[in-house]
Protein backbone atom coordinates (compact mmCIF):
# COMPACT_ATOMS: atom_id res chain seq x y z
CA UNK A 1 0.00 0.00 0.00
CA UNK A 2 1.00 3.49 -0.93
CA UNK A 3 -0.11 6.57 1.39
CA UNK A 4 -0.83 9.31 -0.31
CA UNK A 5 -2.22 12.95 0.58
CA UNK A 6 -3.33 14.77 -2.14
CA UNK A 7 -3.10 18.68 -0.14
CA UNK A 8 -1.30 20.13 2.97
CA UNK A 9 -0.35 23.51 3.34
CA UNK A 10 3.44 23.12 5.23
CA UNK A 11 5.11 25.88 2.42
CA UNK A 12 3.57 28.05 4.04
CA UNK A 13 4.17 27.24 7.72
CA UNK A 14 7.70 26.90 6.66
CA UNK A 15 7.46 30.47 5.89
CA UNK A 16 6.63 30.93 9.85
CA UNK A 17 9.85 29.44 10.48
CA UNK A 18 8.26 26.14 11.90
CA UNK A 19 11.03 23.54 11.01
CA UNK A 20 10.17 20.23 9.45
CA UNK A 21 13.16 18.26 10.15
CA UNK A 22 12.40 18.04 13.85
CA UNK A 23 9.17 16.70 15.83
CA UNK A 24 7.40 20.35 16.65
CA UNK A 25 4.31 19.77 19.70
CA UNK A 26 0.93 20.52 18.24
CA UNK A 27 1.96 20.68 15.03
CA UNK A 28 0.24 19.18 12.18
CA UNK A 29 2.53 17.86 9.77
CA UNK A 30 6.68 18.04 9.97
CA UNK A 31 8.84 15.05 8.34
CA UNK A 32 9.03 13.27 11.80
CA UNK A 33 5.19 12.76 12.14
CA UNK A 34 4.82 11.67 8.21
CA UNK A 35 7.39 9.09 9.08
CA UNK A 36 5.90 7.83 12.28
CA UNK A 37 1.93 8.25 10.48
CA UNK A 38 3.47 5.48 7.85
CA UNK A 39 2.59 7.89 4.57
CA UNK A 40 4.44 8.00 1.15
CA UNK A 41 3.87 10.88 -0.44
CA UNK A 42 2.12 14.35 0.21
CA UNK A 43 1.19 16.91 -1.82
CA UNK A 44 2.65 20.45 -0.19
CA UNK A 45 0.58 23.51 -1.76
CA UNK A 46 2.34 26.54 -2.61
CA UNK A 47 -0.77 28.88 -0.80
CA UNK A 48 -1.08 32.21 -2.21
CA UNK A 49 -3.45 34.26 -0.42
CA UNK A 50 -6.36 35.89 -2.60
CA UNK A 51 -5.53 39.66 -1.41
CA UNK A 52 -2.14 39.52 -2.81
CA UNK A 53 -0.65 41.43 -5.67
CA UNK A 54 0.82 39.29 -9.07
CA UNK A 55 4.39 40.15 -7.94
CA UNK A 56 3.68 39.62 -4.25
CA UNK A 57 2.55 36.03 -5.16
CA UNK A 58 4.56 35.34 -7.49
CA UNK A 59 7.89 36.25 -4.70
CA UNK A 60 5.56 34.52 -2.09
CA UNK A 61 5.45 31.20 -4.56
CA UNK A 62 9.52 31.19 -4.87
CA UNK A 63 9.80 31.85 -1.10
CA UNK A 64 7.60 29.42 -0.46
CA UNK A 65 10.24 26.85 -2.76
CA UNK A 66 13.23 27.84 -1.87
CA UNK A 67 13.14 27.06 2.13
CA UNK A 68 10.60 23.99 1.46
CA UNK A 69 14.05 22.90 -0.82
CA UNK A 70 16.36 24.11 2.01
CA UNK A 71 14.06 22.26 4.97
CA UNK A 72 14.65 19.41 2.76
CA UNK A 73 18.55 19.00 1.96
CA UNK A 74 18.31 19.01 6.00
CA UNK A 75 16.47 15.70 6.05
CA UNK A 76 17.78 13.53 2.87
CA UNK A 77 17.30 10.86 5.53
CA UNK A 78 13.82 11.14 5.12
CA UNK A 79 12.23 12.95 2.93
CA UNK A 80 12.80 13.49 -1.36
CA UNK A 81 11.33 15.40 -4.46
CA UNK A 82 8.65 13.15 -6.10
CA UNK A 83 6.88 14.06 -9.93
CA UNK A 84 5.10 11.01 -10.37
CA UNK A 85 4.34 7.62 -9.11
CA UNK A 86 7.72 6.06 -10.57
CA UNK A 87 9.69 8.52 -8.23
CA UNK A 88 6.83 7.66 -5.00
CA UNK A 89 8.03 4.05 -5.79
CA UNK A 90 11.47 4.51 -6.05
CA UNK A 91 11.66 7.09 -2.67
CA UNK A 92 9.10 4.56 -1.00
CA UNK A 93 11.90 1.21 -2.03
CA UNK A 94 14.62 3.39 0.03
CA UNK A 95 12.93 4.48 2.39
CA UNK A 96 11.90 8.09 2.07
CA UNK A 97 8.55 10.13 2.13
CA UNK A 98 7.73 11.67 -1.23
CA UNK A 99 7.17 15.42 -1.67
CA UNK A 100 5.42 16.59 -4.14
CA UNK A 101 4.51 19.92 -5.02
CA UNK A 102 1.03 21.91 -5.95
CA UNK A 103 0.66 25.37 -6.66
CA UNK A 104 -3.03 26.73 -4.76
CA UNK A 105 -3.91 29.56 -7.03
CA UNK A 106 -2.99 30.61 -10.31
CA UNK A 107 -2.54 34.40 -9.38
CA UNK A 108 1.29 33.93 -9.21
CA UNK A 109 1.46 33.34 -12.36
CA UNK A 110 -0.88 36.09 -13.66
CA UNK A 111 -0.95 35.95 -17.85
CA UNK A 112 2.94 34.71 -18.32
CA UNK A 113 2.74 31.68 -19.53
CA UNK A 114 6.71 31.03 -18.85
CA UNK A 115 5.94 31.23 -15.00
CA UNK A 116 3.47 28.04 -15.57
CA UNK A 117 6.50 26.60 -17.17
CA UNK A 118 8.96 27.24 -14.94
CA UNK A 119 7.10 25.88 -11.97
CA UNK A 120 6.37 23.20 -13.84
CA UNK A 121 9.89 22.36 -14.57
CA UNK A 122 10.31 22.81 -11.06
CA UNK A 123 7.86 19.75 -10.26
CA UNK A 124 4.42 21.54 -9.95
CA UNK A 125 1.93 18.79 -10.53
CA UNK A 126 -0.87 20.70 -9.76
CA UNK A 127 -2.38 24.36 -9.85
CA UNK A 128 -5.60 24.68 -7.99
CA UNK A 129 -7.03 27.69 -10.28
CA UNK A 130 -8.00 29.68 -7.23
CA UNK A 131 -8.80 30.32 -3.80
CA UNK A 132 -11.39 32.14 -1.44
CA UNK A 133 -11.96 34.54 -4.21
CA UNK A 134 -12.38 35.12 -7.94
CA UNK A 135 -9.20 35.75 -9.67
CA UNK A 136 -8.04 36.50 -13.46
CA UNK A 137 -9.02 32.55 -14.10
CA UNK A 138 -12.03 32.02 -12.90
CA UNK A 139 -14.93 32.16 -10.42
CA UNK A 140 -14.16 30.96 -6.59
CA UNK A 141 -17.03 28.96 -4.32
CA UNK A 142 -16.75 31.93 -2.18
CA UNK A 143 -15.80 34.78 -4.52
CA UNK A 144 -18.59 36.85 -6.17
CA UNK A 145 -19.33 34.91 -9.23
CA UNK A 146 -17.10 37.82 -11.62
CA UNK A 147 -17.13 35.33 -14.31
CA UNK A 148 -19.92 32.68 -14.61
CA UNK A 149 -16.90 30.12 -14.57
CA UNK A 150 -14.06 30.23 -16.58
CA UNK A 151 -12.57 33.74 -17.95
CA UNK A 152 -11.50 33.82 -21.58
CA UNK A 153 -7.76 33.74 -20.13
CA UNK A 154 -9.03 30.47 -17.75
CA UNK A 155 -10.06 28.31 -20.95
CA UNK A 156 -7.07 29.37 -22.47
CA UNK A 157 -4.66 28.67 -18.97
CA UNK A 158 -6.61 25.08 -18.63
CA UNK A 159 -5.44 23.85 -22.05
CA UNK A 160 -1.89 25.06 -21.43
CA UNK A 161 -2.14 23.16 -17.81
CA UNK A 162 -2.85 19.65 -20.02
CA UNK A 163 -0.47 20.67 -22.47
CA UNK A 164 2.37 20.60 -20.12
CA UNK A 165 1.13 17.61 -18.22
CA UNK A 166 -0.10 19.67 -15.00
CA UNK A 167 -3.21 18.46 -13.01
CA UNK A 168 -6.13 21.08 -13.03
CA UNK A 169 -7.10 21.06 -9.23
CA UNK A 170 -10.81 22.39 -9.01
CA UNK A 171 -11.07 22.64 -4.89
CA UNK A 172 -12.02 25.97 -4.52
CA UNK A 173 -13.67 26.91 -7.37
CA UNK A 174 -17.48 27.62 -8.27
CA UNK A 175 -19.71 25.22 -9.11
CA UNK A 176 -20.07 26.71 -12.81
CA UNK A 177 -16.14 27.04 -13.54
CA UNK A 178 -16.15 23.19 -12.34
CA UNK A 179 -18.79 22.55 -14.87
CA UNK A 180 -16.97 24.86 -17.37
CA UNK A 181 -12.98 23.10 -16.96
CA UNK A 182 -14.67 19.62 -17.07
CA UNK A 183 -15.72 20.44 -20.56
CA UNK A 184 -12.70 22.29 -21.91
CA UNK A 185 -10.03 20.08 -20.24
CA UNK A 186 -8.67 17.06 -22.47
CA UNK A 187 -7.24 14.83 -19.39
CA UNK A 188 -8.70 14.08 -16.25
CA UNK A 189 -9.31 16.65 -13.59
CA UNK A 190 -8.81 16.79 -9.53
CA UNK A 191 -10.10 17.69 -6.28
CA UNK A 192 -7.98 18.03 -4.41
CA UNK A 193 -8.97 19.01 -0.87
CA UNK A 194 -13.03 19.13 0.25
CA UNK A 195 -15.85 16.78 1.47
CA UNK A 196 -19.20 15.83 -0.10
CA UNK A 197 -22.08 18.46 -0.30
CA UNK A 198 -25.03 16.03 0.34
CA UNK A 199 -24.03 15.21 3.48
CA UNK A 200 -22.94 18.50 4.74
CA UNK A 201 -24.09 22.10 2.69
CA UNK A 202 -20.82 23.82 2.66
CA UNK A 203 -19.92 25.89 -0.51
CA UNK A 204 -16.12 24.30 -0.55
CA UNK A 205 -18.39 20.90 -0.13
CA UNK A 206 -19.14 19.34 -4.13
CA UNK A 207 -22.65 18.23 -5.25
CA UNK A 208 -23.08 14.70 -5.99
CA UNK A 209 -23.22 15.51 -9.32
CA UNK A 210 -20.27 17.76 -9.65
CA UNK A 211 -18.53 14.57 -7.83
CA UNK A 212 -19.53 12.43 -10.26
CA UNK A 213 -18.65 14.13 -13.82
CA UNK A 214 -15.36 14.42 -12.40
CA UNK A 215 -15.38 10.42 -11.68
CA UNK A 216 -16.88 9.82 -15.37
CA UNK A 217 -13.79 11.60 -17.23
CA UNK A 218 -11.25 9.59 -14.81
CA UNK A 219 -10.68 12.24 -12.06
CA UNK A 220 -10.24 11.65 -8.59
CA UNK A 221 -11.13 13.01 -6.27
CA UNK A 222 -9.54 13.67 -2.19
CA UNK A 223 -11.57 13.81 0.93
CA UNK A 224 -10.69 16.40 3.52
CA UNK A 225 -10.92 16.39 7.73
CA UNK A 226 -11.43 19.80 8.33
CA UNK A 227 -14.55 19.89 11.03
CA UNK A 228 -15.97 23.05 8.56
CA UNK A 229 -16.88 20.57 6.04
CA UNK A 230 -18.12 17.33 8.23
CA UNK A 231 -20.55 18.31 9.95
CA UNK A 232 -22.46 21.20 11.54
CA UNK A 233 -20.74 19.60 15.14
CA UNK A 234 -17.15 21.20 15.64
CA UNK A 235 -16.05 18.04 16.73
CA UNK A 236 -16.57 15.58 14.40
CA UNK A 237 -14.71 12.28 14.76
CA UNK A 238 -12.64 9.65 12.40
CA UNK A 239 -16.39 8.27 11.45
CA UNK A 240 -17.72 11.53 9.81
CA UNK A 241 -14.55 11.56 7.94
CA UNK A 242 -14.90 7.77 6.57
CA UNK A 243 -18.91 8.50 5.94
CA UNK A 244 -17.98 11.43 3.72
CA UNK A 245 -15.32 8.82 1.48
CA UNK A 246 -18.21 6.05 1.89
CA UNK A 247 -20.69 8.99 0.18
CA UNK A 248 -17.80 10.35 -2.58
CA UNK A 249 -17.42 6.41 -3.32
CA UNK A 250 -20.93 5.45 -3.90
CA UNK A 251 -21.47 8.53 -6.03
CA UNK A 252 -17.97 8.04 -8.17
CA UNK A 253 -17.32 4.43 -7.88
CA UNK A 254 -13.73 3.28 -5.88
CA UNK A 255 -11.26 3.77 -8.40
CA UNK A 256 -12.02 7.86 -8.23
CA UNK A 257 -11.49 8.47 -4.20
CA UNK A 258 -8.81 9.82 -2.63
CA UNK A 259 -7.47 11.34 0.49
CA UNK A 260 -6.45 15.67 0.69
CA UNK A 261 -6.10 16.20 4.34
CA UNK A 262 -6.03 20.14 4.00
CA UNK A 263 -3.02 19.84 7.36
CA UNK A 264 -1.69 22.87 8.25
CA UNK A 265 -3.73 25.02 6.67
CA UNK A 266 -6.75 24.37 9.23
CA UNK A 267 -6.86 25.66 12.43
CA UNK A 268 -8.71 22.23 13.98
CA UNK A 269 -9.33 18.82 12.50
CA UNK A 270 -11.91 15.83 13.19
CA UNK A 271 -11.10 14.59 16.48
CA UNK A 272 -8.42 11.36 16.57
CA UNK A 273 -6.61 13.27 13.51
CA UNK A 274 -4.98 15.63 15.07
CA UNK A 275 -1.91 15.58 13.02
CA UNK A 276 -0.54 13.37 10.00
CA UNK A 277 0.91 10.49 12.26
CA UNK A 278 -2.81 9.63 12.94
CA UNK A 279 -3.27 9.58 8.88
CA UNK A 280 -3.47 6.19 9.29
CA UNK A 281 -6.47 5.73 11.03
CA UNK A 282 -8.76 6.75 8.72
CA UNK A 283 -7.85 3.70 6.79
CA UNK A 284 -8.38 0.94 9.94
CA UNK A 285 -11.85 2.90 9.86
CA UNK A 286 -12.38 1.91 6.70
CA UNK A 287 -11.18 -1.50 6.91
CA UNK A 288 -13.26 -2.18 9.46
CA UNK A 289 -16.28 -0.78 7.73
CA UNK A 290 -16.03 -3.65 5.24
CA UNK A 291 -13.57 -2.48 2.46
CA UNK A 292 -11.31 -5.13 1.07
CA UNK A 293 -7.56 -4.33 1.53
CA UNK A 294 -7.22 -3.64 -2.43
CA UNK A 295 -10.19 -1.30 -2.02
CA UNK A 296 -8.75 0.66 0.83
CA UNK A 297 -5.31 0.89 -0.95
CA UNK A 298 -7.21 2.87 -4.03
CA UNK A 299 -8.26 5.39 -1.85
CA UNK A 300 -5.06 5.41 0.51
CA UNK A 301 -3.15 6.43 -2.40
CA UNK A 302 -2.72 4.34 -5.63
CA UNK A 303 -6.23 6.42 -7.40
CA UNK A 304 -3.98 9.85 -7.21
CA UNK A 305 -0.91 8.39 -8.00
CA UNK A 306 -2.54 6.67 -11.29
CA UNK A 307 -2.87 10.13 -12.62
CA UNK A 308 1.19 10.76 -11.48
ZN1 LIG B 1 -7.38 25.01 0.23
Amino acid sequence: MTILDAHCDAPSQMLRHRDYTIDNPGAQVDFPKMVKGGVDASFFALYIPADMSEDQARNHAYAMLEELEIQMARATDKVAFARNAEEVAANKAKGLVSIMLGLENASPIGHDIAVLEDLAARGVRYVTLTHSEDNHICDSCTGKGKWGGLSPFGREFVKELNRLDVLVDVAHCADSTIREVLEVSQKPVVYTHGCCRALHKHPRNLPDELLKAIASRGGVVGMSIYPDFLSDSHTPGVGRVVDHIEHAIDVCGIDYVGLGTDYDGIDYTAHGLEDISKFRIILDVLHGRGYTQEEVDKVAGRNFLNLL
